[in-house]
């Protein structure tokens, strides 16, 4: 495994790889003990001015505290020039750089989730190994297994499963509860889509002593899995996410904010840019054209699929560009729907799922309202065929087939033609009721 060494890393951080990582889990599991334990070790931020945003946010009651100095306007080397506002935090490894995706400041942790999800490559998926808490976060309506479903759903190919706190009095690197945890995930999680041998990972640490994070575990700490690879080395050097380079640009857009013209943030999920580049922005059709790329503290002068970037664009007025619309190639624009036919798997309904059914749909950056307006079949549990009765309603755990009309156009693709622009999530009263893709956009 590779010793990470970050001050004599070489690569120059605009050439590294970016991917993009999501933190998913229950609450307390240790997200950000372990995105704070990260960012001091990668020497993204020191351990004091880290511990004065924990006591800070704490006041304040904030989630994804780790995250506040990205944020924070005074600090003097993120005062170059570049709003913040869209600050972003990030780490870097010897080949790498990681965008860390967790809005920070959003209130309620699964929307901000679901947001940073559509952008992602992978989710570090945090378990606590403490005694009665796995048991908590695993039960039916604990956070683990909604956030597993939706990373898979939201697209997010791979999965590294840490299981937290294996210092903890009542664990104590015991194997047993390792096993035991691994054991009682796996199915979970290959039930929902994800082969346990190419796309998922399973790795003891503890983010609170540091222990498997940056160096490797010793083997008086824990013999058994000694040798065994530790966090950060694992995701130097762990097989590369797949990248659409040549196809058109597609960047949906994560969020905007204003500097001497308009500045939007989000991923590259196909394509690449290049400064003085003439683009569209759907569904309004807006020409615009980038006059700068920030990567990061950087300017550059292109990005490619896979980085996370921020763009200053000149054209359009402020409603021409919101979070939700999607930056095209202006000779292959993404399609815009008002309405769309879709495959959706019903989780989580009180009553029932009739025409007239309204919701939050959830599109890669874009939320808007739904309303269900056709339920043309249910499908048969056995044979994933149309029943051939015409359904009046659908009911919780039902998977129909049915057509959607918004309030107004929404950037879409078939899932088969783009999985990114083709997978969504409907919420409602703040909890994800089903899942679907796109079958045919209207
Ligand atoms: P989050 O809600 O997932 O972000 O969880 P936090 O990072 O806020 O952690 C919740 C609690 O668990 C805090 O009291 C942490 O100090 C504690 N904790 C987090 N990671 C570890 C760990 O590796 N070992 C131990 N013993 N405690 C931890």
């Amino acid at each position: 495994m590779a010793n990470l060494s970050l001050q004599d890393a070489n690569t120059s951080s605009a050439d590294k790889e970016n991917i993009n990582i999501v933190f998913i889990g229950h609450v307390d599991a240790g997200k950000s003990t372990i995105g704070g334990r990260i960012l001091v070790d990668t020497g993204m931020v020191d351990k004091r001015t880290l511990e004065k945003y924990e006591k800070e946010s704490k006041e304040l009651n904030r989630e994804s505290w780790y995250l506040s100095w990205a944020l924070d306007t005074n600090m003097d080397e993120r005062a170059k020039g570049i709003t913040v506002e869209c600050g972003r935090a990030y780490f870097e490894t010897a080949a790498r750089r990681f965008t860390i995706l967790d809005a920070p400041g959003h209130k309620n942790f699964v929307p901000s989730m679901i947001s940073g999800a559509t952008q992602a490559d992978i989710a570090l998926l945090v378990i606590s190994a403490r005694k009665g808490e796995f048991e908590t976060g695993f039960e039916k309506g604990g956070q683990t297994r909604e956030h597993v479903t939706l990373a898979k759903t939201l697209g997010v190919k791979r999965l590294i499963v840490v299981v937290n706190k294996m210092d903890d009095p009542t664990v104590q690197w015991s194997k047993d509860r390792y096993d035991e945890i691994v054991e009682k995930l796996s199915p979970f999680i290959k039930g929902n889509g994800y082969n346990l041998k190419t796309d998922v990972t399973f790795m003891p640490i503890s983010g609170f002593t540091g222990q498997n994070v940056k160096e490797p575990i010793s083997k008086e700490v824990c013999a058994w899995w000694f040798g065994g690879p530790a966090l950060l080395p694992f995701l130097d050097t762990m097989p590369s996410p797949d990248r659409k380079y040549d196809a058109p640009l597609i960047m949906p857009i994560s969020d905007k904010c204003k500097d001497m013209g308009t500045i939007v943030t989000g991923k590259l999920d196909s394509g690449c840019v290049a400064k003085g580049d003439s683009l569209v922005v759907m569904p309004t059709k807006q020409p615009v054209e980038v006059v700068a790329i920030y990567l990061e503290d950087l300017e550059v002068a292109k990005a490619r699929a896979g980085d996370n970037v921020r763009l200053k664009l000149k054209g359009g007025e402020e409603e021409d560009i919101q979070t939700g619309f999607v930056l095209c190639d202006a000779a292959n624009p993404v399609k815009a729907a008002s309405s769309f036919v879709a495959q959706v798997a019903i989780q989580n309904i009180r009553n029932i799922m009739a025409p007239g059914f309204r919701a939050v749909l959830h599109i890669h950056s874009a939320s808007e309202d739904v309303t269900l307006a056709k339920l043309e079949s249910v499908l048969d549990k056995k044979t994933g065929q149309p029943a051939p009765k015409k359904p009046m309603f659908a009911r919780q755990g039902d998977v129909v087939v049915a057509e959607f009309s918004l309030d107004r156009p929404v950037c879409m693709e078939p899932f088969d033609e783009c999985g990114q622009l083709g997978r969504f999530s409907l919420r409602n009263e703040g909890v994800t009721i089903a899942i679907g893709k796109v079958l045919r956009v209207l």
